[in-house]
This record gives structure tokens, C-alpha cells and sequence, in this order.
């Protein structure tokens, strides 16, 4: 019979549970920590130890004083500066990798644009040359923890490999491998589809903070989603659920991407609004600016581009009916350009929703923007490269310090 934790296994438990406290809440003091972590002072204090060896956390006196006299509580930080992720964010148009420090900060980026027809060796070769210069900015003082990138795709996680980029013209590639041998960090890239990494990002640090049951909704190119259900990401038997944009809402309308008909996506991704807002594709070098446009024309009482997003709201409105009597989600956030399209066009979704949802699943629900705007994506790659440092911190910084690991330049 196998018995219960060890000490050791508890207090990896517990080194795990309050970095994850001071990375996704900030600085906090012992006083904090033990009464949020139910932990005893000697324990936090311990564990702050341990934390702070291993380079990971600093104490330091309150920024602002306490009203209480006497000795200030030391607050315990998380090591921003030399503690970090690299997160990549590959968009149908638009690059970005930063460098995010253990807290959650962007300590820096950079970004670049995408050409729709480029081939894949250029994305992996612009990826990693972006990646390397901000490693090389952070100084050798400074330790990567993680790097994982965040794809507009169909992801097979269990080898970081793209089985499907719709509107990438890829075919299946082992992305995560050959980043990682470019990089030559010594680290895994893990690669996830993007809607699911903006659902992660929303929920632990944007508009769904709190709430345990959320639909994010992700508009490149084409559209995504990302399903958390009981605080948890919703994958499905191989990790491609929550393909929200190939649900069908429309039989026998427009041509998909995905060589089906009607789908969320094809009724109400770019190019379909582009095209009802009589403007050409290509017109703006990047599709999200393209989307703004029809946006602030609509604002300025521009007919056509006003149609384009009632039409589009239709399609959009329907589609959230529908995922909000499965799975009674307490929150919808759109982001990428759904954001904008929805805030053109949120009469006519909450319009579709009364009429189409249920009203028991429908009475709770708010329909939200991303709070982290462009960065939801970027941000959600971050908190997904940090989970094993965060699981398990001072195994991981010894795997990372080993000899065999010392990057060679
Ligand atoms: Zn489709």
C-alpha cells in the first residue's frame, strides 16, 4: 500500500503554492501569506527561505509604510528581473516575443510583422533571432525558467506539433522542436493553440479573474475559443476541443477555411466582415487594423460598414446562444479582433442571445472584452511556460543550473 505525502513532498507542494500566490497576486507579506495559504509563520517563513536561496524571491521592506507602529512586516517579492519566460505569440500577421519576469511583468519585446505567405522556416528563423536578443539583453545573471508560444492552430500537445494552421498554409510541423533546437537554451517550447493560452491569460489574470467557468473567444484570421470549465481548460481526448469556430451556425452559407460550410468562423472572421463592409483584403498591412477601421467607420455612422457588423453580430450572437446552453459559462470574453467586432456590434449579439439562449443559462452570463487587449495570447504563453517552475520551483532551477544546460553561445 503506497502512503500518504512525504515532508519533502509538502514542502515542494507548499514552495510551489506560494510562489504561485506572489506571482499572480504580487508582493505580499508573511502576515499575507499565512493567513491566504493556511499556513503557520514558521512554515512561511521556512518556505521564504528556501524561496529566496534559491533565488527566486526576495524580502524586502514595504513600499508603503503600514499604518501600525513598530516594525513594517517584510514583504516577499517575486525575482522579476532574474527570473523569467520567454513567450512567443504567432499571429496570421503579427509576431511578438518577450521576455515576461516571474510576477507576470513584460520585462521587454519585441514585435514584428507577418508575412501571410511566408514559409516556415522564416517564422521559426525571425522567432528565435527575436528570442536571442532578449536573452541576450537580460544579462547572464538572469535564469529562463520556460518558453512556450501560442499558435492559431490545431496543436498536438503531447508533441508541441501543429497538425493544422488554417490560415497559415502549414502543414503538420514540429514547431516546438525546431524552435527549441534554434534557441539552443536547453529548453522545451511548448506550443498551444492560442484561443486556449487567451482563455488561461483571462482567467488568471484579465476579465475572468474569479470566475471558474469562461468561454474566450479569440478572432485572428480565422476564430478560436478556449472553454474553461470548473477552473480548467477544456481539452478534450487529444487537446483539440474547443474548436468554437468551426461550430456551424449558418448550413449551407459561406465557405470555410476548413472546407465546411457556415461555420462561426467563416460568417464571422475578417474576411467575411471585410467583404460585407465593401473593403479590400490586404488593404491594411495587418487584418486587425483592417477590422478596427470598419469599427471606427461604423462609430461615425458609416451605412455599410454598420451593416457589415449587424450581419456579422447575427452570426456572432448565435454562435454565444449556443455555447451559453451547453455550458453555462459565467463569462464570454472576446478578444484578438473580436474584440472590436464585438464592441461594433453588441446589440445585436446580446439581441441573438435573448432570443437564442435559455433563460436559466442566459440570466448570469456577462459578455466581456479582454482585459489584456492585444496581449491576452502573449500573456496566456507566459503563465503556461511558468507552470512547471511554479509546480515545482527548486526542482526545476536545479535541472536548469546543471552543467549540461549552461547555454553555448
Ligand atoms: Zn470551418
Amino acid at each position: 500500500m503506497k502512503g500518504g505525502p512525504s515532508q519533502e513532498d509538502i514542502r515542494r507542494h507548499n514552495l510551489g503554492t506560494l510562489l504561485r500566490f506572489v506571482h499572480l497576486r504580487g508582493p505580499a507579506s508573511r502576515a499575507t501569506l499565512a493567513e491566504s495559504l493556511g499556513l503557520n509563520r514558521s512554515t512561511i517563513m521556512a518556505l521564504t527561505a528556501d524561496l529566496t536561496a534559491a533565488g527566486l524571491v526576495r524580502e524586502e521592506l514595504p513600499r508603503k509604510p503600514g499604518r501600525r507602529a513598530g516594525r513594517p512586516s517584510l514583504v516577499v517579492r517575486p525575482e522579476s528581473t532574474r527570473v523569467y519566460v520567454l513567450a512567443f505569440d504567432v499571429g496570421v500577421d503579427r509576431l511578438v516575443v518577450a521576455r515576461v519576469g516571474l510576477g507576470g511583468e513584460i520585462m521587454d519585446r519585441r514585435e514584428g510583422t507577418r508575412d501571410r505567405d511566408a514559409e516556415p522556416g522564416e517564422l521559426v528563423g525571425a522567432l528565435a533571432a527575436a528570442a536571442r536578443s532578449l536573452v541576450r539583453k537580460a544579462g547572464p545573471a538572469a535564469v529562463c525558467v520556460g518558453a512556450a508560444a501560442a499558435f492559431p492552430g490545431i496543436v498536438r500537445r503531447a508533441d508541441d506539433t501543429i497538425m493544422f494552421g488554417p490560415n497559415l498554409d502549414m502543414g503538420e510541423m514540429s514547431l516546438g522542436d525546431t524552435l527549441s533546437r534554434r534557441l539552443g537554451l536547453g529548453l522545451t517550447v511548448s506550443i498551444c493553440n492560442d484561443a486556449d493560452l487567451g482563455a488561461l491569460a483571462e482567467h488568471e489574470r484579465g476579465a475572468g479573474v474569479g470566475c471558474d467557468n469562461l468561454i474566450y473567444l479569440h478572432g485572428d484570421v480565422g476564430v478560436g475559443g478556449g472553454i474553461i470549465v470548473g477552473g480548467r481548460l477544456l481539452g478534450g481526448e487529444q487537446g483539440f476541443g474547443g474548436e468554437i469556430g468551426h461550430m456551424v451556425v449558418n448550413p449551407g452559407g459561406r465557405l470555410c477555411s476548413c472546407g465546411s460550410k457556415g461555420c462561426l468562423e467563416a460568417e464571422v472572421g475578417e474576411r467575411t466582415l471585410l467583404a460585407h463592409a465593401e473593403r479590400e483584403e490586404g488593404a491594411h498591412p495587418d487584418g486587425r487594423a483592417a477590422v478596427r477601421a470598419v469599427v471606427d467607420a461604423a462609430d461615425r455612422g458609416d451605412i455599410v460598414a454598420r451593416e457589415a457588423l449587424h450581419r456579422v453580430g447575427t452570426w456572432l450572437g448565435l454562435g454565444v446562444a449556443n455555447l451559453v446552453n451547453i455550458f453555462n459559462p459565467g463569462l464570454v470574453v472576446f478578444g484578438g479582433t473580436l474584440r472590436d467586432v464585438y464592441l461594433g456590434s453588441a446589440a445585436q449579439v446580446r439581441s441573438m442571445l435573448a432570443t437564442g439562449a435559455l433563460a436559466a443559462p442566459r440570466e448570469k452570463v456577462r459578455l466581456r472584452t479582454a482585459e489584456l487587449g492585444d496581449d491576452s495570447t502573449l500573456v496566456g504563453a507566459a503563465e503556461f511556460a511558468f507552470a512547471e517552475v511554479l509546480a515545482d520551483p527548486v526542482q526545476v532551477l536545479a535541472r536548469l543550473r546543471a552543467p549540461e544546460n549552461t547555454p553555448v553561445s
